[in-house]
């Protein structure tokens, strides 16, 4: 059993439900519990021209292996209509997966922990909701360091999911 996180993100077709129906189907993975769900924090893209986002990270523990959760939570981004037209464009849903207990994942297909996690505010903060405060990455860096340097700026907590 592994505790893995999974960073959500939205910016189609009602984004706040869209991460509610994706809630569910994390709840539903095999080998898998849900074990909690941030906050929804709203942003605007970081490309011009798309609306704004809306994310949130959810925590399992789970013993899928990494790429069998991988191909799972690409049939839930499927099954909510996720088209991949352009790279970066406006998606139903994002699932990306953050960090995976402490392992360092370096395949073609997956890179853990998820390779943009420092630069990403609506990653870092609903991350820091879950985990622990003395978090260390795989690849030895704290939670708390990498929230220090990316401060919470553009970010909008909902009041509620
Ligand atoms: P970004 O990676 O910048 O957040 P994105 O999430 O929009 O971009 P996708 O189109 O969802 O990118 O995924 C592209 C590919 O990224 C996937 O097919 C997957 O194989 C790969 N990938 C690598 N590392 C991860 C990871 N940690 N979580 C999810 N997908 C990953
Ligand atoms: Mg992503
Ligand atoms: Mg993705």
């Amino acid at each position: 059993m592994e505790r893995i996180y999974i960073g959500m993100g939205s910016n189609l077709a009602d984004p706040a439900e869209q991460l509610r129906s994706a809630v569910d189907a994390l709840a539903q993975l095999p080998q898998t519990e849900l074990i909690g769900v941030s906050g929804f924090y709203q942003s605007d893209s970081l490309l011009p021209g798309q609306p704004r986002y809306t994310n949130a990270v959810a925590a399992l523990d789970s013993t899928l292996p990494p790429l069998e959760l991988l191909d799972a939570l690409q049939a839930i981004e499927n099954g909510q209509g996720r088209e991949r037209l352009e790279r970066w464009g406006p998606r139903t849903l994002d699932l990306d997966i953050v960090l995976f207990g402490d392992r360092l994942i370096d395949e073609p297909r997956l890179k853990v922990p998820h390779y943009h996690l420092q630069e990403r505010a609506f990653v870092l903060y609903p991350l820091a909701e879950l985990a622990p405060a003395d978090l260390r990455l795989a690849d030895g860096r704290s939670l708390s360091d990498l929230l220090t340097a990316c401060p919470f700026v553009g970010l909008e907590r909902l009041p509620q999911n």
